[in-house]
């Protein structure tokens, strides 16, 4: 972090500043230009209030050169991060599909849709059970009963389940569960992710609606810190100023976080657009700019789905978007997971 003081400072005003900053456990190096003055940190700047030091009187800017997420970056773990769920590995050059039911309805659809899905080439199954909705009076998911029809989807197909939790009450109903989700409203939910950080499990955590990449970040961040260190980036579109999709997707963020951290990147196309018919077209792209794997939502009945139908594809509309993605894949030098 370099501090640059105003002009014209007394030398009392500066060691305030500088005793203050060695307090913090930092070192620092001074370099005194002839109209100002620059102050270095030197160490761990994470715990920093960098706003607090802008709000000085003396201070004319402060920037930070170092990330204020350590865990989750690249620079600290040059290596990608590679998640096993049950032989399956997320990052380091695999490709994970995850395809699924936005909820699960009753046994029976999530079994038809967990067999087709499999068949077509998704290698983890997801399906919500607690669900996260915008109006209290639409369809809230089946809750506990729900995840035991994951669980007997699993049994029958060997597919690792992927759900959401939506509140730290539920953790001990969520201990088979494979990969845990963490929902877009609750990506700053803080007190659920030091839950989970102590959880020794993978994490799928979406992106928040209207969150930044370093706020996102900072969310892995909370996880890791605990101790977790198995957390999926899921990029699900932002909420923008456009109205004909759901979300806008926002590729950039795929390899901007391949170059920020050592996790996983995914993304789901299904909530991003919203469309059914752009699915294909953004998961396309999505590998193109270099993604670790996809989510995808899939009903075998989406106009009468509970949730979410108008953005979830038939079976074979699936089946299409995984042949279209095995021809790009070798092009990014990514391998899908069988
Ligand atoms: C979901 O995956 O069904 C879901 C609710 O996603 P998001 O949190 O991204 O809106
Ligand atoms: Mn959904």
């Amino acid at each position: 972090m370099i501090i640059v003081v105003k002009d014209h400072q007394d030398e009392k005003q500066i060691h305030n500043l500088t005793d203050w900053i060695k307090s913090l456990g930092l070192d620092l190096h001074i370099s005194r230009g002839e109209n100002s003055l620059v102050i270095g940190l030197i160490g761990d700047t994470s715990k920093v209030d960098i706003d607090l030091i802008r709000s000085l009187d003396i201070v004319e800017s402060v920037q930070r050169i170092q990330e204020p997420y350590k865990n989750a970056n690249r620079k600290f773990h040059p290596q990608d991060t590679v998640i096993d769920v049950k032989g399956h590995k997320f990052g380091g050059g695999h490709f994970q599909i995850i395809a699924g039911p936005c909820s699960v309805e009753s046994e029976e659809q999530v079994l038809t849709i967990a067999k087709a899905v499999k068949a077509a080439g998704a290698t983890c199954l997801r399906g919500g059970a607690f669900k996260p909705r915008t109006s209290p009076y639409a369809f809230q998911g089946l809750g506990v009963v729900g995840l035991d029809y994951l669980r007997k989807a699993r049994e029958e197909t060997g597919m690792p389940i992927v759900t959401e939790i939506m509140s730290p009450e539920f953790i001990d109903e969520f201990a088979d569960v494979d990969i845990i989700q963490v929902g877009a409203r609750n990506m700053q939910n803080f007190d659920l992710l030091k839950k989970l950080g102590r959880v020794d499990k993978p994490i799928l955590l979406k992106r928040g609606l209207a969150n930044t990449i370093e706020e996102w970040l900072m969310s892995a961040e909370y996880i890791m810190s605990e101790g977790n260190q198995q957390v999926i980036l899921c990029e699900r579109g932002i909420r923008t100023f456009e109205p004909y999709t759901r979300n806008t997707l926002d590729l950039s963020a795929i390899p901007l976080l391949k170059e920020k951290t050592h996790l996983p990147v995914i993304v789901d196309p299904s909530h991003a657009s919203g469309l059914s018919r752009l699915v294909r077209p953004m998961s396309l792209a999505a590998v193109g700019a270099g993604c670790d794997g996809l989510i995808i939502e899939v009903h075998n009945d989406p106009s009468h789905a509970l949730c979410d139908g108008a953005q979830s594809l038939r079976p074979e509309q699936f089946k299409e978007v995984v042949d279209n993605i095995d021809v790009m894949l070798p092009i990014v030098g990514k391998e899908r997971d069988k």
